[in-house]
């Protein structure tokens, strides 16, 4: 039997694999998009949903690795490390240490600033084709710092943002309480980011964009893609127990998964994943109007559709293991000092966000074959990148040059 045939393949149907179909659906292409599980049920699924063009300051940085034996042996810690999984992943565990040196986080923090710069132009279009603008509210975010030694630990990250133009103003206590009275913890001072934004469902609005992109010509098929093979003409897809394909070009978009795609290049690469996890108090959705992060534990409380959700913290054990539960008390602990009367959550959820250790995303095509676009590694900031990924994936796909320097996201950072 034949297989079946289209110009390009997309693996992967979180925020960024959706993305990237518009986008090349949009310069003409005809689109596939193949996922083993429905869309939006990924890491997608459960972020904080926070839109954040100021997200360029990454987790990699000197005041870590100087943190690091009290982030590490603290109960009040907002990461946690599986040292036996540490252990057998050391080099991929060394090499975010190395990419912690401030010249490291210099052009990571330049790196994340340019294609940040660029956001609105890829998410704003696909949202409004989407009709999906409800689900998206512009009401700016402010990160709070509890003590002022959290404070002192953040002003270099602030000051890299102001250098990058991104713009934060630090607020003291009072206007934070006017701006959210419903907040209890102690309230040293905050940063405010006005061009920050919500979403209001995230599974939500990657229905809504897959939606528009299926009404719009685009095919969908629920496979698992076990390997592919790229030829001078084509890229054959194994679909483990299902009906193979064929395509012209692939995307693998497939987050913190896509290494276990053999023949594509992205099983070359070091990805690894910091695991986050979120509860969700239904009904108490009130209790704020933007997101509200507490810097000093590593999440972020955001008003959803139906409930606040209390999204974050890292944790560093893999992809296997299951939902650690001292997490879920923790991040329940944090909530009940930032709000009264939440009583329990009624939701808990693991994710796992694709981490390169140099905290910058592989936009690029694959060292592997240029029929192959590698799309994956966007952390802690993939539902703010996705839009942008699939701008420049849809450029790669086509030939043309993006109107920004995009060498930085390259996968060959890491082959040469
Ligand atoms: C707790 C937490 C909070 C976060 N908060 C924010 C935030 O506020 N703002 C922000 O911008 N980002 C946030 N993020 C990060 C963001 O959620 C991720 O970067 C983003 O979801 C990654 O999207 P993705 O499409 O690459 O991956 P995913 O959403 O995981 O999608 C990958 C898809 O590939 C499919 N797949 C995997 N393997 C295969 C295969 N072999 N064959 C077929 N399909 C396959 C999966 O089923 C999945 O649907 C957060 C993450 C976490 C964990």
């Amino acid at each position: 039997m034949a297989r079946e045939h289209f110009d390009v393949a997309v693996v992967g149907a979180g925020m960024v694999g959706v993305c990237c179909a518009m986008w090349l659906q949009r310069s003409g292409k005809r689109v596939v998009v193949l996922d083993k599980n429905t869309p939006g049920n990924g890491t997608s699924y459960g972020n904080a949903g926070t839109y954040a063009p100021f997200g360029c300051v990454p987790i990699n940085s000197p005041q870590l690795v100087k943190s690091l034996p009290g982030l590490l042996f603290s109960k009040s810690s907002p990461l946690n490390l599986d040292w036996a999984y540490a252990a057998t992943h050391l080099p991929w565990m060394l090499s975010f240490l190395k990419n912690c040196a401030p010249d490291k986080v210099e052009h990571t923090t330049a790196s994340l600033a340019n294609i940040l710069a660029h956001v609105d132009a890829g998410f704003d279009p696909l949202v409004s084709a989407a009709g999906a603008g409800d689900l998206v509210v512009s009401n700016g975010a402010i990160y709070v710092f509890g003590t002022e030694a959290a404070y002192e630990k953040a002003i270099p990250g602030i000051a890299a943002r102001e250098q990058h133009g991104v713009a934060v103003e630090v607020l003291d206590a009072d206007p934070i309480r006017e701006m959210e009275p419903s907040l209890r913890m102690p309230i040293h001072k905050g940063m405010h980011f006005s061009d920050a934004r919500h979403v209001l469902n995230p599974k939500g609005l990657i229905e809504r964009l897959f939606k528009k992109f299926l009404s719009d010509g685009g095919s969908w098929r629920q496979r698992e893609v076990g390997s592919v093979k790229a030829s001078a003409d084509i890229v054959e897809i194994d679909c483990n127990d299902a009906d193979d394909l064929t395509c012209g070009q692939l995307v693998v978009a497939a987050g913190a998964h896509s290494k276990s795609i053999k023949g594509s290049g992205a099983e070359k690469l070091p990805l690894d994943c910091e695991r986050g996890y979120h509860i969700v108090f239904k009904g108490a959705e009130r209790k704020l109007s933007r997101v509200v992060g507490w810097q000093e534990y590593g999440f972020n409380a955001t008003p959803m559709e139906g409930g606040l959700r209390i999204a974050g913290t890292v944790e560093i054990a893999g992809l296997q293991k299951p939902l650690n539960p001292e997490r879920i008390d923790f991040l329940t602990d944090k909530a009940h000092r930032m709000f009264d009367g939440l009583g329990e959550p009624n939701e808990e959820w693991l994710g796992h966000r694709p981490t390169l250790p140099d905290s910058l995303p592989v936009i690029s095509h694959s060292p592997r074959s240029e029929r192959i676009l590698l799309a994956f590694g966007h952390h802690h900031i993939g539902l703010t990148l996705g839009g942008i990924t699939g701008r420049i994936i849809a450029d790669l796909a086509e030939g043309r040059v993006p109107n920004f320097d995009i060498s930085a996201y390259s996968a060959a950072r890491f082959t040469r």
